[in-house]
């Protein structure tokens, strides 16, 4: 019995210690014969997934979970300690970091900011310098403001450059600038008069002000340590966004080594209605958007406007149907608007459509327009006369009633 449970003990033992190291290709999500270049890719995805200041609560996990893929990146990255890692696993690595000149890994943060500049934290300190933010305006259609969409779209962002990651230099060497001594300015003295001097301070134009200078400038960059490469980024619109709103991506306008990236901010602006965007020819992408509500504008015919009888399908821009009509005897005027509540656009809502919320519309306001025929054929004019002769004055509107105006001008019905 005591024999059966030191048996077990020892086997949980065994357990704790395989979840304590957990495998470092594990860790990053790939397989064992990744490139450096899909190590680096998912690096950065899961850093930025993971990095503390973007998390809200459970800081201490994600801190953890930094320090693991840091590591895990900082092995695999390295062929010597991928190749002793890969035969002898966590202790080969740990014994040789104790043996050689390192011990211990590096600080996490080092490496998250060499890959997304700063100093590894997103914008907590004001003393860090912050990039510039980027404004992008990009057009959508009233049919995906009305449904929600996601798209892309690509613009020309400064990227650290992966090849020499952010130093600017081919051998990874980056020395102290000789000509300024590192400290990025030279005093330089002035003669404003004989015997007079001025002492001023000038950028050293050796280093370009930064203080390192490096010998064998990175081919891809040219050792400007950035590089501009156009960048796709998806974009949700969401359900009702209003036109002209805003989506901000923190922290991805154009990186630097020098900064922590701005926001890249991107505009929603309204497309006007093209052919190829409404490939079910639906017919709303002809609608006027105004807030919440809808405008659309109904054409009727002299004697549907008059007689009645008559309806309309509409296909909105989720392609159901709005019917409009009238029964027969049933007027309706031009210029007459009429409210259809719930048929304008969905109103915005931080959660969307989801089981604790759905959406409410606004209004369509439909416009009707009386169109008069120009044309008619004598026989048809001559019975319409007839028609009109035969009741004016019997039966019919008040013109002056209907006019509004004060003095009694003409005082006779018409048809
Ligand atoms: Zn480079
Ligand atoms: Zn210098």
């Amino acid at each position: 019995m005591l024999l059966h449970s030191f048996a077990l003990l020892s086997l949980l033992a065994l357990v704790q210690l395989a979840i304590c190291a957990e495998d470092y290709y594990k860790i990053l999500g790939v397989d064992k014969q990744a490139t450096n270049k899909q190590l680096k890719a998912a690096y950065k995805k899961l850093a930025v997934k993971f990095h503390p200041d973007k998390r809200n609560g459970d800081e201490e996990s994600a801190h953890q979970k930094l320090v693991e893929l840091s590591e895990a990146y900082e092995v695999l990255s390295d062929a010597e300690l991928r190749q002793i890692y890969d035969r002898h696993g966590h202790d080969g690595v740990k014994q040789h970091k104790n043996g050689g000149q390192g011990g211990g890994f590096h600080d996490p943060f080092d490496l998250f900011s060499r890959f997304f500049g700063g100093h590894g934290h997103y914008g907590h300190s004001s003393q860090e310098p912050r990039g510039h933010n980027v404004d992008v305006k990009i057009k959508i259609s009233l049919r995906d403001f009305y449904n929600g969409a996601t798209t892309e779209f690509q613009w020309n962002r400064q990227h650290i450059c992966e090849t020499c990651e952010g130093t600017g230099s081919a051998d990874g060497q980056v020395d102290t600038c000789s000509v300024c001594g590192g400290h990025g300015v030279r005093i330089v003295k002035q003669q404003l008069a004989p015997g007079m001097f001025q002492q001023m301070q000038m950028r050293c134009d050796a280093c370009g002000g930064r203080g390192k200078s490096i010998k064998h400038k990175c081919p891809v960059c040219n050792g400007q340590r950035v590089e501009r490469k156009p960048t796709t980024v998806t974009l949700q619109v969401e359900r009702g966004a209003a036109r002209d709103s805003k989506v901000v991506y923190e922290n991805e306008a154009d990186e630097s080594p020098d900064w922590v990236a701005g926001d890249l901010v991107v505009t929603l602006a309204e497309k006007e209605p093209a052919p190829e965007d409404n490939p079910d020819k639906v017919d709303g992408a002809y609608f006027r958007r105004k807030g919440d509500d809808l405008y659309w504008t109904e054409v009727l015919s002299l004697r549907e406007a008059w007689m009645g009888g008559w309806t309309r399908n509409i296909t909105h821009l989720d392609s159901h149907v709005v019917r409009l009509g009238r029964t027969r005897g049933q007027v309706v005027q031009s210029g007459h608007v009429e409210t259809i509540p719930g048929e304008g656009m969905p109103k915005w809502h931080e959660d969307g459509e989801s089981p604790g919320h759905q959406h409410e519309f606004g209004n369509l306001y439909v416009t009707y327009e009386v169109i008069l025929p120009d044309q008619m054929e004598k026989k048809m004019e001559n019975d319409f006369w007839d028609l009109w002769e035969k009741w004016r004055a019997k039966q019919g509107v008040d013109l002056h009633k209907d006019s509004g105006r004060p003095e009694p001008a003409m005082a006779r019905d018409e048809l």
